[in-house]
């Protein structure tokens, strides 16, 4: 099945005379014939459903369908982006390890990367995405057991050199982690250019509609975990009498593992509820993918010819950065531009004040134009130096083209540029 086909019948295949649409388990547990079932249900979870804090059938029917797109072995839903990347790290990462992220990052993932993952033991040791090989490879330490980034950068938007980072990690025998939230299983497919595991925060253009948040981690199967520097997925689990995931499980060793032994402990998994929404979104997902990079295109060109705006980042454009590397990887560039408005911070929030159809609102990747100013909002607890390292400049606005029509979104930027 190609992509747009995935997004309507992946997951889910009703039999004869049962519902059409994958229906909500409003469940929290399940019913089985005797204690002798229970008891090998434990033995081997994966055979079945035993309880919602870390499997539902809703969810995952969702989680199948987002396996499908990134085509991987396994996926597992999360109740936001935040906990899909932090659980994506803790899986293969203890006290006393590092890891290595590229720093043109999302705000919220710097923090648990700098901040509360430092606090619990692990380092994270940043680099920037477009140096070469050997100083990426500089930062790298006998204790390092991930390589983090994003497939195009919030709010950057730099897009990633995939391969590049693939083999830096891979010549360290750690697996690649890529964030593919903005680029979304339609424009980039991470696994076909070596990335070992791709994070969403579904909250974006997955869901698509502001309505519920979430996250999801999805295995590729293709890493070696049994190269001697994860011994946690090849010795036996104590906590889980005894089984070697990679022995039990092997390609699917990470994604089990992820469910079996840290879902099972911090229990952040959606929602039927949520995971039934989440479902309607993506049933759209190509369709509406198209659209916002038709729209962002030419919000950016219209950006681009105003003498009212200083530059403009989105690699879709041709002269931007990164535009040779959003033509290898990407199918588009999703409807996310960044600007700064001439004149810096005072002027980029006089713009934005300006605007009357798109909204002033935390959010990105929404099916209505909004837009967020990161100095002064989602980014505020990042000090300068981090802001210049995250690629943001204090009078940078991200605007987040929606689905309006073009030419009423274009128009609205054209009013609020003339009071400047
Ligand atoms: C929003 C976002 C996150 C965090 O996701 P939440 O669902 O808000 O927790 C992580 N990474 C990227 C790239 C994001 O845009």
């Amino acid at each position: 099945m190609r992509d747009e086909t995935k997004c309507l019948h992946a997951g889910y295949t009703p039999k004869n005379g049962e519902p059409r649409v994958m229906p909500i388990y409003q469940s929290t547990t399940y019913v089985f014939d005797s204690t002798k079932v229970v008891g090998d249900i434990f033995d081997e979870p994966t055979q079945a459903v035993i309880y919602s804090r870390f499997a539902n059938p809703t969810v995952m029917a969702v989680e199948e369908k987002i396996n499908a797109l990134e085509g991987g072995v396994g996926a597992m839903c999360t109740t936001s982006g935040q906990a899909a990347n932090l659980l994506a790290i803790l899986n293969i990462c203890k006290a006393g390890d590092s890891i290595v992220s590229t720093s043109q990052i999302y705000g919220g993932t710097i923090n648990l990367f700098a901040v509360t993952l430092e606090k619990q033991g692990i380092e994270c040791i940043f680099v920037d995405q477009d140096a070469d090989e050997e100083t990426i490879s500089a930062a790298f330490k006998e204790n390092t057991k991930a390589v983090f980034g994003e497939v195009i950068a919030n709010p950057a938007m730099c897009v990633l050199d995939i391969e590049k980072f693939a083999r830096v990690a891979h010549k360290h025998g750690v697996p690649l982690i890529v964030d593919s939230t903005f680029a979304t299983p339609i424009l980039c497919k991470p696994f076909e250019f070596g990335a070992d595991i791709v994070t969403h925060s579904t909250t974006k253009y997955m869901d698509g509609h502001a309505v519920q948040g979430g996250g999801v981690i999805v295995d590729s199967g293709n890493f070696d975990w049994t190269n001697g520097k994860f011994p946690e997925l090849v010795e036996p689990d104590e906590s889980y009498h005894g089984i070697s995931y990679t022995k039990n499980y092997g390609k699917a060793a990470y994604i089990v593992k992820a469910r079996m032994q840290l879902m099972r402990d911090f229990g952040c998994y959606p929602a039927a509820n949520s995971a039934f929404l989440l479902n309607l979104g993506l049933e759209t997902l190509p369709l509406r993918m198209e659209r916002y990079c038709e729209n962002a295109l030419k919000v950016a060109k219209y950006f681009a010819a105003s003498d009212k705006i200083e530059a403009v980042m989105y690699p879709g454009l041709e002269g931007d950065k990164y535009y040779d590397l959003a033509q290898k990887y990407l199918k588009g560039c999703s409807g996310v531009i960044s600007i700064i408005v001439k004149g810096g911070k005072e002027k980029a929030i006089r713009f934005m004040d300006g605007l009357k159809l798109a909204s002033n609102e935390v959010h990105v990747a929404d099916i209505r134009t909004c837009v967020l100013h990161p100095a002064s909002e989602t980014h505020r607890q990042l000090t300068d130096e981090q802001l210049v390292a995250a690629g943001i400049n204090p009078g940078m606005m991200r605007f987040s083209c929606g689905l309006e029509n073009v030419e009423d979104i274009i128009e609205d930027i054209e009013q609020s540029l003339a009071q400047l």
